[in-house]
């Protein structure tokens, strides 16, 4: 059964001494590093946002040494946990497989988020005996819209389904506790097929699905509580209303979340997920100079101390944590009375 999830914000409790290192110097290391080891991608969905930033398009992708030296950097620099994404999809670099070994035998957790159409037999046990999640973006309930969607053909639907099926099955053959989520991004296009989508991956017997709005498409879904009501002890359906407030508007000042989450897309290290392949806010790279150098550099300072809202997406991933961090700010009063 899935674990109890908690919002990302509430997550900064578990980790004592980068709050503290935080509230002490205003700048900490990461907890999670996004690694993503290729920019390739074998879908081609409409508004991927890797492409869009040109992430995706130059088709880079890391040899073994370089994502071993990468994930030691990552380690050492004090990393918990390690999240494959991209960038592409994950599974378009072979040797993604052996990264998720290498990362697992650093100690730290795996999570990895994968289109799902690359899984066999073979790379499945190994990520399911290492990764503590994967999630598969598959973002509709029918070949029609799967294909409108992600402009593949149609028949590709069902073999994904397939897959995610076989990988539900291999997890309990094998034991794994790894939690496997189905993700769906929702928007006026998508949202018809929302109740066939939670049918099949119920009957897939994978642990979770995920609504969120896709970007800009903050259409409330109309049959969600259809979606709601298929849960089960042992199969969950997470939707949250506030992702859907379209005028949500940022009202701190900066952006601290980024100390606690890093982004290296191939060999370049970005402020946050979603600059990915921006310019403006590329911290570093990696062929050049070592995390630690681009971590401490008055480049990553200067960037981070500059960061324009008005580039960002509102409820952008650390949101929450942004919102948390920034009522820390300065010298709050009467901390001492709980
Ligand atoms: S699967 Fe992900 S990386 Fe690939 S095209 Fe779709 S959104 Fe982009
Ligand atoms: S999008 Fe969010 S995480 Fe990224 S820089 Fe802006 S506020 Fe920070």
């Amino acid at each position: 059964m899935e674990k109890s999830p908690i919002s990302l914000h509430k997550k900064l409790f578990y980790h004592p001494d980068r709050l503290s290192s935080f509230l002490k110097t205003g700048s900490t290391t990461p907890i999670t590093w996004e690694l993503d080891p290729t920019n390739n991608c074998n879908h081609d969905c409409i508004g991927c946002y890797a492409k869009g930033a040109g992430g995706r398009s130059n088709n880079e992708f890391l040899r073994l040494e370089e994502a071993k030296d990468y994930v030691d950097q990552i380690h050492d620099l004090g990393a918990k946990a390690v999240n494959l994404t991209g960038g592409g999809d994950p599974m378009m670099n072979r040797a993604t497989p052996e990264i998720v070994s290498y990362i697992k035998s650093k100690g730290m957790d795996i999570g990895m988020v994968t289109n799902g159409s690359l899984f066999n037999d073979k790379n499945s046990e190994i990520i399911l005996e290492n990764c503590t999640w994967v999630r598969i973006s598959l973002d509709s309930g029918s070949p029609k819209v799967f294909s409108e969607i992600r402009r593949r053909p149609e028949k590709e639907f069902w073999i994904i389904i397939d897959k995610i099926g076989k990988l539900a099955a291999l997890k309990r053959k094998i034991e794994s506790d790894c939690t496997i989520g189905v993700g769906f991004l929702t928007s006026k296009q998508t949202i018809p097929d929302m109740v066939e989508f939670t049918k099949l991956m119920r009957s897939s017997f994978i642990d979770y699905v995920e609504f969120r709005p896709f970007h800009g498409d903050y259409t409330i879904p109309y049959n969600i509580d259809d979606c709601l009501k298929m849960q089960t002890e042992t199969f969950k359906v997470h939707y949250n209303t506030f992702k859907y407030n379209g005028s949500y508007k940022k009202k701190y000042c900066k952006c601290h979340g980024q100390n606690f989450s890093g982004i290296i897309n191939v060999h370049k290290v970005y402020v946050c997920c979603h600059f990915r392949g921006v310019e403006k806010y590329e911290l570093g790279d990696l062929r050049e100079s070592s995390l630690e150098e681009i971590w401490n550099s008055d480049r990553r300072k200067n960037i981070v101390d500059n960061i324009d809202f008005n580039d960002c997406i509102a409820l952008c991933k650390l949101d929450l944590v942004n919102r948390s961090l920034s009522e820390l700010e300065g010298e709050p009063s009467h901390v001492n009375f709980i």
